[in-house]
């Protein structure tokens, strides 16, 4: 069987039998098998004749062996089809010489089903034109070995001889019939299986693509919305304020606007950075932490409330990761703001605390605060696209969303903690060194966080 493997190895190496189809390959294979097995039977057949001091069949083994030779020099060629047919056509008349040279009771005439099952097994469907001639040449070689009609001038064997083959004759038939039979259900249930195997990851395309369509839809309509309603209300202010002339009404309004332009100002800002973490190629680079998320928080100082908080920064200096700078700021700063922004008015000593838990070749980060914290039946929900679970929320419910896109683009992973009026805290879970989809594959597999 090694020997076996090793030879279709050797001759399916080349570049055109890399490329075949799965099933035409699985028939050059059979090819291979049975012209070695072939040229085995007939060198055994050959060695015995010649210790036996029987001499007469030898020609003729020559010419099959030498044709069996030929065969495999055309399948290495990569001529299949010619490889094939003459394989084919030999099988056709070794079998008819036997019948032949033996007498009818020796069975040899038996050979003849397995070679036609073998040429139904070797050839295409789509060459069934050739399959019903080659069949068409079985029967005429049967019906001129059945009649004698060529008369072969061989010594009559002896009766011992002649039972002798009939059994071996049948049991080849028997075998070889069978060995083709499993081979063309597994060539089948091979085919039925891959068939399967397409339609179910045609199936699960076609979720994702309904499911990211939906999501289009969704996004289209709510952008729309999200981008005229500020500006109705801006509007709607402007107008009022046309009919004062008090100085603090004024005021009062221009204040008004200005939280409306706040708002129209984050969600354009959320839309930019969902086209840029689509758009713009990941490129890694050397990070080092502590600096990056002081710069984030230095951004953030001028937020509502934001000064009245204590940031802790409990982070290395020495602490770098290798990813893409632009994404991980994009990150940094949503996940920070909405902690100020979440931050509960009611608690003397707001904090937000920035940390890193580093294995060998992860690095995870948590912002945690004491803010109002997550109601627990929306906790599932707060990553998926406009969801806001207070009544606090200004915005547009984009942020989570985008950040979790954005982590994930660049092989990590984030998830949550929450208890109500306690606070949140957030992990962003990344690998260390350069990311790349496998790790990305790999980190979504594995726990969160430790
Ligand atoms: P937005 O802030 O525009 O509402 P996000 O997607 O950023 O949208 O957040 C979704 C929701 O998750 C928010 O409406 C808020 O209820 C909740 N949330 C996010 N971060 C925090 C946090 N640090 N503390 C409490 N709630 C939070």
């Amino acid at each position: 069987m090694w020997l076996l493997k090793k030879l279709e190895q050797y001759i399916l190496s080349g570049d055109q039998a890399k490329s075949l189809a799965r099933s035409e390959r699985s028939r050059i294979t059979l090819t291979i098998y049975l012209c070695a097995l072939w040229t085995v039977l007939l060198s055994f057949y050959a060695i015995t004749d010649t210790l036996s001091g029987v001499f007469y069949a030898l020609p003729a083994y020559a010419f099959f062996i030498l044709s069996l030779l030929v065969a495999f020099f055309l399948l290495k060629r990569q001529k299949y089809e010619g490889g094939k047919m003459l394989l084919i056509i030999c099988g056709d008349l070794i079998v008819f010489y036997a019948s032949m040279a033996d007498p009818i009771e020796a069975g040899a005439i038996f050979l003849f089903i397995p070679v036609s099952m073998c040429t139904f097994a070797m050839m295409d469907y789509r060459e069934i034109k050739k399959i019903f001639l080659m069949i068409g040449l079985v029967i005429l070689l049967f019906l001129l070995s059945y009649f004698k009609i060529v008369d072969v001038d061989v010594p009559t064997p002896s009766d011992q001889y002649v039972q002798i083959s009939f059994i071996v004759n049948f049991l080849i038939s028997i075998i070889t019939c069978s060995l083709i039979l499993y081979f063309l259900i597994n060539l089948n249930f091979e085919s039925e299986k891959s068939l399967i195997d397409k339609e179910l990851s045609v199936l699960a395309k076609n979720d994702e693509l309904e499911k990211i369509n939906k999501e289009l839809d969704r996004f289209v309509y709510s952008v729309s919305h999200d981008l005229r309603s500020p500006l109705s209300s801006i509007l709607g202010i402007v107008n009022l304020a046309k009919h004062t002339t008090n100085i603090d009404e004024l005021i009062e309004y221009f204040n008004l606007i200005e939280g409306r332009i706040k708002v129209q100002d984050e969600f354009i800002k959320n839309i930019t950075d969902y086209s840029r973490n689509v758009r713009i190629e990941i490129s890694p680079e050397r990070i080092a932490l502590q600096p990056l998320v002081l710069e984030v928080i230095d951004s953030l100082r001028f937020l509502p409330g934001a000064s009245s908080i204590d940031f802790q920064v409990n982070l290395n200096e020495n602490l770098t990761i290798t990813t893409d700078r632009l994404r991980l700021r994009i990150v940094l700063s949503n996940l920070l703001s909405n902690a100020i922004k979440y931050s509960d008015p009611y608690h003397k000593k707001a904090f937000i605390e920035i940390g890193a838990h580093l294995t060998e070749n992860k690095a995870t980060l948590y912002i945690r605060d004491n803010g109002i914290g997550i109601a627990p039946n929306w906790l599932p929900k707060i990553f998926d696209m406009f969801t806001r679970a207070t009544e606090r929320s200004s915005g547009s419910g984009l942020g989570l969303f985008i950040t979790k896109e954005t982590v994930e683009k660049i092989g990590g992973s984030l998830s949550v903690e929450s208890t109500p009026g306690e606070g949140s805290t957030f992990f962003i879970q990344l690998a260390k060194g350069v990311v790349s989809t496998y790790e990305k594959k790999l980190e979504s597999a594995l726990p969160m966080h430790s």
